[in-house]
C-alpha cells in the first residue's frame, strides 16, 4: 500500500530580501517561489467542497481550480482560469489583500494555503493568451488606467467592444504605479498585466486628463457608453495647526513623486502618521530614501489596519512604531517644521469601525522632534473638475452614486466603480465592483 503523505500545516516559505540589504534599495523584497515550491505549496490545498477561499474572495475566481492546476505542474492552464476572471494576475500575486486566505481551512490548523503568492506563480512561469471578442461596432470610453478601468477594458474588449482608455498621468496602472512601492510590486508585473488588456486591442491614451465635466459629455457624444474609473487621490489631511510649513506632505503625494522616479527629499526625522498600509508604504520608501522614519500612529498595534505581514516587514527593517498617540500640531521655525506636539492617548469602548476608540490622557502633551511629516490617514476621489451642480450624483465623501446592480451613476451610459465609488479600498474590490459595472455596460450596449 502506498504510504499515505502527511499533510503539510506550514505553507512553503518564499524567500526574501534580507532586511538590512533591502533598507538601501526599492528591489523587491519577496522573491517568488520556483515551480517546484509552488506545486509543493499547491498539494497543501485540502479542496474543501464548500470552497471557504472562493466565497470570501470579492470577484470569486476559484482558487482551488488553480491551485490544483498548479499541483498538477500546469501553470499555463492556471493562468488562463486566472485570467477568467481578473487580468491583473502578477500584480494581484504579489499585493492582493487576499481576503481567501483567511478563510483558508488549514489556517485552523497551520498556516493558509499561500493563494496570493500561487497567483504569482501562475503568472510568473505560465503563458496563456485570450483574444478580443467579434467587433460589435460599438465604443466604450474608460476613464482611468487602474484595477478598475483595466478590469472594464479587458472584459468590455473580450465582448467586441471597442475601448480608448483616457489617464491623467505618464503611466498606466493607477495605485499599482502611483501608490505602491517598487519593493512590493515590481513595475514590469503592473506593465505585463496592462500590456495583457492592450494586446486585446485596447487604445490606451496616457496623459489625458478629464479635466473639465464638459468633456464627459463629448465622451457621451462620441461613445455608446462611459466608464469612470478615477479611484481615490485628493488627499485627507488631519486639519491640525502647522499643517502649511515646509515639510509636512501628504503620502498619496509622497507616493506618486518616488514612485515615478523624481528625487525626493526626505527629512532627517520624517514622521509617519496614520496605521494602514499607505502609512507601512510611505515609511519604507522614506527609510529606503535615508530617513529615520517612524510610525506615529493613535491606537496600539492589535487595532493597525495595515496587513500582519506588511507590518512584519516595517519591523523587520528597524522601524520604530510610537503607538497610542497623536499629532495635534505641527512646531515650526521660519515656515519649516521643526516636530510634532503630541497627546498620549488611551482606548476606549469599540467605535463604529468596531475598533477601541483612542481618546486623550488629559495634560500628556509631549514633543516629537521631526524636520518631516507624512499623513498617510485617508483619501477620497478628486471630483475638482465637476460641475457645482452636476447630473453626476455624488456623496458627501466625493464618491459617485451608482445603481447597487449596474453601477450606472446618475446619468444614463454613464457607469462608474472602484475606489471612486467605494471610497479607498483595494485592488480585488476595485475589480469586483468594476465586474459589477461590465454587467451594467453589456447589458446597456445591448439595449441602445
Ligand atoms: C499606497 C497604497 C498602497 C496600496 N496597497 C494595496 C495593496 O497592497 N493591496 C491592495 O489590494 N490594495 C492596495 N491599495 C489600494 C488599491 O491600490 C486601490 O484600491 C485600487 O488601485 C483602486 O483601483 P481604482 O481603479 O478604483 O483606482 P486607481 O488605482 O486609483 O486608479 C484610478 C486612475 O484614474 C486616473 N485618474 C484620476 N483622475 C482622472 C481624471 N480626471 N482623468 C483621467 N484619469 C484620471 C488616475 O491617474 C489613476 O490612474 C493601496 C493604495 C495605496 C494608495
Amino acid at each position: 500500500m502506498p504510504e499515505k503523505k502527511k499533510m503539510q500545516l506550514d505553507r512553503e516559505k518564499m524567500r526574501v530580501q534580507d532586511a538590512t540589504a533591502r533598507i538601501h534599495n526599492f528591489d523587491e523584497v519577496a522573491l517568488g517561489y520556483s515551480k517546484e515550491e509552488a506545486i509543493a505549496e499547491a498539494e497543501r490545498c485540502l479542496a474543501c467542497k464548500k470552497l471557504p477561499c472562493n466565497e470570501a474572495c470579492p470577484i470569486h475566481c476559484l482558487p482551488a481550480e488553480y491551485i490544483e492546476l498548479i499541483a498538477e505542474g500546469d501553470f499555463d492552464r492556471a493562468l488562463a482560469q486566472i485570467l477568467e476572471y481578473n487580468p491583473l494576475a502578477a500584480s494581484c500575486g504579489r499585493v492582493c489583500a487576499h481576503f481567501c486566505e483567511a478563510k483558508c481551512t488549514l489556517d485552523k490548523k497551520g498556516t493558509p494555503v499561500a493563494i496570493a503568492f500561487l497567483k504569482r506563480a501562475a503568472a510568473d512561469y505560465g503563458q496563456a493568451s485570450v483574444e478580443a471578442g467579434a467587433p460589435t461596432g460599438k465604443k466604450v470610453a474608460v476613464v482611468g488606467s487602474g484595477p478598475a478601468g483595466l478590469a472594464v477594458a479587458w472584459e468590455c474588449a473580450k465582448a467586441g467592444h471597442a475601448v480608448i482608455i483616457f489617464e491623467a498621468h505618464g503611466l498606466a496602472g493607477g495605485m499599482l504605479w502611483l501608490g505602491i512601492p517598487s519593493y512590493r510590486l515590481p513595475r514590469e508585473a503592473i506593465q505585463e498585466d496592462v500590456q495583457r488588456v492592450l494586446d486585446l486591442g485596447v487604445e490606451l491614451r496616457l496623459e489625458s486628463p478629464i479635466t473639465t465635466e464638459q468633456q464627459i459629455l463629448d465622451l457621451q457624444k462620441e461613445f455608446d457608453a462611459v466608464f469612470i474609473g478615477i479611484g481615490a487621490h485628493e488627499p485627507r489631511w488631519m486639519g491640525i495647526e502647522g499643517e502649511d510649513l515646509e515639510g509636512v506632505i501628504h503620502a498619496i503625494d509622497f507616493l506618486r513623486e518616488v514612485n515615478s522616479g523624481k528625487d525626493v527629499v526626505v527629512g532627517a526625522r520624517t514622521a509617519v502618521i496614520g496605521g494602514g498600509n499607505v502609512a507601512m508604504d510611505a515609511v519604507r520608501s522614506a527609510r529606503r530614501l535615508g530617513a529615520e522614519a517612524f510610525i506615529v500612529y493613535r491606537r496600539a498595534r492589535e487595532q493597525m489596519p495595515a496587513d500582519e505581514a506588511e507590518i512584519e516587514e516595517t519591523e523587520e527593517e528597524g522601524i520604530v512604531f510610537h503607538f497610542l498617540t497623536n499629532p495635534t500640531r505641527v512646531l515650526g521655525k521660519d515656515g519649516k517644521m521643526t516636530g510634532l506636539e503630541c497627546l498620549q492617548m488611551e482606548l476606549g469602548e469599540p467605535d463604529e469601525s468596531g475598533r477601541r476608540r483612542p481618546l486623550p490622557v488629559e495634560g500628556s502633551e509631549f514633543l516629537i522632534e521631526a524636520d518631516m511629516m507624512i499623513q498617510a490617514i485617508s483619501q477620497r476621489p478628486d471630483i475638482s473638475w465637476m460641475e457645482e451642480d452636476s447630473n453626476l450624483k455624488t456623496t458627501r465623501w466625493q464618491t459617485f452614486e451608482v445603481d447597487s446592480e449596474t453601477n450606472e451613476t446618475s446619468v444614463p451610459g454613464v457607469f462608474a466603480a472602484g475606489d471612486a465609488v467605494t471610497g479607498p479600498a483595494t485592488i480585488v474590490e476595485a475589480i469586483a465592483d468594476a465586474r459589477k459595472a461590465v454587467e451594467g455596460i453589456l447589458d446597456y450596449l445591448e439595449r441602445s
